[in-house]
């Protein structure tokens, strides 16, 4: 990655303050995104994945306490939510108004941040609802959005996320809510949509097989931080850390059935109240050393494909 980033985190660190506890959400989290490129992050839950979407979107809340960076250098200013940078929710009734009609919901971003006229505005909603697979869309575009099932309302949304046509999209878990048909579709049209646009995408996920289909490169999280990243083809075909060996192990497929019982990690991951001395996943880890228990790993390797692991250390 020669030319500077579209969206750069340094030493990011997100703590809540929820009755007198301290609980760390992510602890540090290094990451790099071109324009245009597609970056899953990956991980289960709890690993820090949604707070770094909600840190990027200004979206944390008041008992969230923020250190590090985020940068956005290609732009030269803060972003702006909804112009700059689009959301799509994992519940898509979260970014809809539940009595306009969708066209409305759809146009106002074109109206409000690119400065059409209202009729124009309207017809490039309509084109949009078209382009996300709903019709007839002229006559559907009236209709407010609990006349649509869930596959269509995450349609929807995703829409009105690139209707003011953002640098970057944010997608958190955006198809975990619906079946197996309608996960595949959806993620078919992100992918067709954000090429087309060349508009970069930071998608959350907590299964491999999403992230293998849509990313570009694959930045695997634990205890709020990355602990491996890289090319999509390299993390899943050759994954170097344990904890990414171990989630590819226990991974479901969009494409079979899942196993009974359903494969897991063994252990669970650390108390995000408590500090960790040495390598968060230590406790879990089948290769770990006296050392993993008392020093933080460090990073090998550059932020675009690199591992944070004691085994790779020089
Ligand atoms: Fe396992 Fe040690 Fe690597 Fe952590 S640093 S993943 S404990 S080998």
């Amino acid at each position: 990655m020669n030319a500077p980033p579209l969206l750069s985190l340094r030493d990011l660190a997100v703590v809540f303050h929820r009755d007198r506890r301290r609980i760390r959400a992510l602890r540090g989290l290094d990451l790099v995104l071109a324009a245009g490129e597609r970056l899953a992050l990956l991980g289960e839950s709890g690993s820090g994945k949604s707070t770094a979407l909600l840190a990027i979107a200004g979206l944390l809340g008041p008992e969230a306490e923020r250190s590090g960076e985020i940068l956005f250098p290609l732009l030269g200013r803060a972003p702006i939510l909804g112009r700059d940078v689009g959301f799509v929710f994992q519940d898509p009734f979260s970014a809809l108004d539940p009595v306009l009609d969708v066209a409305t919901q759809i146009a106002e971003p074109i109206r409000f941040h690119r400065g059409a006229s209202w009729s124009a505005a309207r017809a490039e909603a309509v084109a949009l609802l078209r382009r996300v697979g709903i019709e007839p869309a002229e006559k559907r575009a009236r209709d407010a959005p609990h006349r649509f099932s869930g596959g269509e309302r995450q349609r929807i949304a995703i829409a009105m996320a690139i209707a003011a046509e953002p640098r970057l999209l944010l997608a958190d878990e955006p198809t975990s809510a619906l079946d197996t048909v309608n996960q595949a579709q959806i993620l078919d049209l992100l992918d067709g949509l954000v090429r087309a646009r060349d508009t970069a995408l930071l998608l959350v996920t907590h299964d491999p097989a999403v992230a293998a289909r849509i990313a570009d490169r694959i930045a695997v999280l634990y205890a709020g931080r990355c602990v491996e990243v890289g090319p999509s083809a390299r993390v899943l075909g050759a994954p170097r850390h344990p904890y990414t060996r171990a989630l590819l192990a226990a991974a479901l497929s969009l494409d079979r059935p899942p196993p009974r019982p359903l494969p897991e990690i063994p252990g669970s991951p650390p108390d995000p109240e408590r500090d960790i001395a040495g390598c968060p996943f230590a406790p879990r880890c089948p290769l770990a050393a006296s050392r993993c228990r008392t020093t933080p790993p460090p990073r090998t390797g550059g932020p675009e494909d690199g591992v944070a692991c004691h085994l790779y250390a020089p």
